[in-house]
């Protein structure tokens, strides 16, 4: 499994426009012509989210990996800047294009730039987004069949279900303490459904987090924002307390659970469906009154 670093350092860099891909730093010793093609890829996918690459700028650096790693990408890290985020990615010199697109590392850092996140506090939160779009943006790229990316999605959650070493502490104090606790995949995964069923919900009204993200980008993306700022905005998109309630309810928790029934309900759909079509989307408030 790739290991995942996603660090906040202050680091002003020069800006690139947003709508062309940014400039890339790559390895002498890689195949530029391929690693170019795939950072093209990567600009392509995180434009699916809502349908532009974020407006804040971002550069890339790509480096070779030791060839004693068997992963195609052992390592991604996005760094927040002040003017331009920046991502690195670890690349098996000999990967191809085909693997490089197959493989999820990039999509999930990719994903971390759609929210104005200023990098710490509540990594859960920062996590939960980029493991879930990881998946939407594979399937929207056609990397991952609808059902391929829900059963990832559910294993996801059962590894988060089955990680839960640490009771006595609420999600947000595990955040802090994930690698001391091992506890990557209670965090990483509480934040997956956190925006999962928030999603949910919002299609049952006709709206979604694709919408929400966008509304995001427009009025903030030039910002450095805690994760509850960003959940304040996000609330001021959907006309409610959805997102902070719910927010509120994930960082106190002490375990992820998710009922049964709502288990049922998610093999059994179809997942994901683009905005307008809000087949597969199930009712998650109403379903977790029960
Ligand atoms: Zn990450």
């Amino acid at each position: 499994m790739s290991v995942l670093l996603c660090l906040a350092v202050l680091a002003p860099q020069l800006a690139s426009p947003a709508d062309t891909t940014p400039d890339a730093t790559i390895d002498e010793s890689l195949d530029h012509l391929v690693v170019k093609k795939w950072l093209q890829w990567n600009h392509q996918a995180v434009s699916q989210a809502f349908g532009a690459a974020p407006a804040k700028p971002y550069q890339v650096t790509v480096n070779a990996s030791d060839y004693r790693s068997n992963s195609l990408v052992p390592w991604g890290q996005v760094n927040r800047g002040k003017l331009t985020n920046k991502i690195r990615l670890v690349i098996n010199p000999d990967a191809t294009y085909e693997q490089l697109m197959g493989d999820w590392t990039a999509y999930h850092e990719y994903s971390h730039l759609l929210i104005p996140y200023q990098g710490w506090g509540d990594l859960w939160f920062s996590e939960g987004l980029a493991s879930y779009y990881q998946n939407i943006l594979q399937y929207r790229m056609g990397v991952l069949t609808q059902e391929q990316a829900k059963q990832k999605l559910l294993a996801g959650l059962q590894r988060g279900i089955d990680n839960n070493s640490a009771p006595h502490l609420t999600l947000r104090q595990l955040s802090r303490n994930m690698r001391k606790h091992h506890a990557y995949m209670r965090v990483y995964w509480s934040g997956t459904w956190y925006f999962w069923s928030v999603d949910q919900t919002l299609r049952e009204k006709g709206l979604s987090l694709d919408q929400a993200l966008d509304y995001l980008n427009d009025c903030c993306a030039q910002q450095s924002l805690s994760a509850e700022q960003i959940v304040s905005k996000l609330d001021d998109y959907s006309g409610s307390d959805l997102f902070s309630v719910n927010f509120r309810r994930a960082a106190n928790s002490r375990e992820l659970a998710i009922n049964k029934d709502t288990w049922r309900q998610l093999q059994m759909m179809e997942w994901p469906r683009q905005d307008g079509d809000q087949r597969g989307y199930l009712n998650i408030a109403k379903e977790s009154k029960k």
